[in-house]
């Protein structure tokens, strides 16, 4: 077969970084026509002079001049600005999306109306346009492929007539009577409560068995990323609230289950590694070689699993009732998230806070139908302007 085209919205990061390494694997399956990042130019050159895509697109303007020059000597062509990254997106075969936050949900939306494959790392975008982005997949025939690993789990757990029909297909067809999100819990899972409030970026940072980008590693700290899940997994397979639960499970070796009516729990295994749910949704239906090594059991020991405590993690909470309240609740708890994390990771305000704001920020806006990408980015917009200023009241100096 002629290799795919690939893609990758965010290289320079966690995902992207991964999902490089994965396909330089399988030169004979993927070829790389474009990598995007925003302004990291050091790691960009080394991507390009390493994997030589076609096309390097700086979303920053500067960034791109510079990388220009630094790779003078290639024949990769530079790029910039939002209308690069969204031309990139929709030209290839597939692409991935892995730019953190709401600025990947524009370029996202272009491989989606292209109507291609996309692999989805980029939670935000989905928990930002639910209905109208799975509406947007099915209306253009894209491939949807999620890429985040519990949602990769499940999706490996799902009959292939559910995987076809993403976000369309009711569960009960499916005969499956839940959809069980696991999550470990983070880094401050045994901590006393009263120390929550002291800890550093740094600790936040540090999760005990995955390795990622900073913004989402705070959100596992808080366990508002297990909320965005909630949220995700809701618009991915199409859930009623009484089909969707969150369970802890330290040891993160099982990702997802899903339970059928007839008494089978499905559950997708594997080491806390995100090559191995980038493998899959490259390689769809077919599987690939990821440079993961294999699960040992014997050293894992024991599973085990518990109920998330609500005073720790009150962000999941505030991501769960969002869920059902409407749109313009998870789009401004998305939004308000954002700027309180980036709050939190330049010592502004204390990790504690990051609830604070956000659930502020969610009651301050009105109730309203969100039923077009602009009004979606004018709550967005409203919500980051509310949560800067609530980021003052809690800022720490
Ligand atoms: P990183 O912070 O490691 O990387 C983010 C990438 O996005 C970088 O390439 C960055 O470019 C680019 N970027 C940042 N801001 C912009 C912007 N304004 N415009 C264009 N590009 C931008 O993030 P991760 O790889 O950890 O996460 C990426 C996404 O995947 C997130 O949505 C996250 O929730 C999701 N995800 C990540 C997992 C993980 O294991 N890391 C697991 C599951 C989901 P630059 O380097 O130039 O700043
Ligand atoms: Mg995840």
């Amino acid at each position: 077969f002629e290799p795919q085209t690939l893609t990758i919205l965010g290289a320079t990061g966690s995902i992207g970084l991964n999902t490089l390494a994965v396909a330089a694997q399988h030169p004979e399956r993927f070829q790389l026509y474009a990598v995007t990042a925003h302004s990291n130019v050091t790691a960009m050159e080394q991507i390009c002079r390493e994997h030589k895509p076609r096309i390097a697109v700086m979303a920053d303007v500067h960034a791109a001049a510079d990388l220009k020059v630094r790779i003078a000597d290639t024949s990769v062509q530079v790029l910039s600005g939002q209308q690069a990254l969204a031309d990139v997106a929709a030209a290839a075969d597939m692409t991935m999306a892995a730019i953190v936050g709401a600025a990947g949900l524009m370029p996202t939306m272009a491989a989606v109306m292209a109507g291609k494959r996309v692999l989805l790392a980029n939670k935000e975008a989905l928990v930002m346009s639910g209905q109208l982005f799975m509406n947007a997949v099915v209306e253009h025939g894209a491939i949807l492929l999620p890429i985040d690993s519990e949602h990769n789990a499940i999706f490996q757990c799902l009959p292939v007539a559910a995987q076809l029909s993403l976000g369309d297909q009711s569960l009960t067809t499916a005969g499956i009577s839940k959809i069980i999100l696991t999550g470990s819990g983070g880094p401050f899972r045994e901590l006393p409560l009263a120390d929550l409030a002291h800890q550093s970026p740094q600790a936040a940072c540090a999760h005990p068995n995955w390795s990622m980008g900073q913004k989402i590693s705070v959100d596992s700290a808080t366990m508002l990323n297990k909320g965005l899940e909630y949220i995700e997994a809701r618009w991915l397979f199409n859930c009623q609230q009484h089909e969707l639960d969150v369970l802890l499970h330290p040891q993160s070796i099982i990702h997802s289950m899903v339970r059928y009516t007839d008494g089978s729990v499905l559950a997708q295994m594997g080491e806390p590694d995100m090559r191995t749910p980038i493998a899959y949704g490259l390689s769809y239906p077919d599987r690939i070689v990821s440079g993961v090594k294999a699960l040992d059991f014997e050293q894992v020991g024991a599973l085990t699993f518990c109920k998330p405590d609500p005073e720790r993690y009150p962000c999941l909470q505030l991501a769960q009732d969002a869920c059902w309240q409407g749109q313009w609740a998870t789009t401004s708890l998305n939004a308000a998230n954002e700027v309180a994390v980036a709050a939190f990771l330049n010592q502004r305000i204390r990790f504690t806070a990051i609830a604070d704001v956000c659930a502020e920020v969610v009651g301050r806006i009105e109730a309203q139908e969100l039923n077009s990408f602009e009004a979606i980015l004018s709550v967005d917009h409203q919500a980051r302007h509310y949560a800067e200023e609530i980021v003052e009241k809690y800022a720490v100096c």
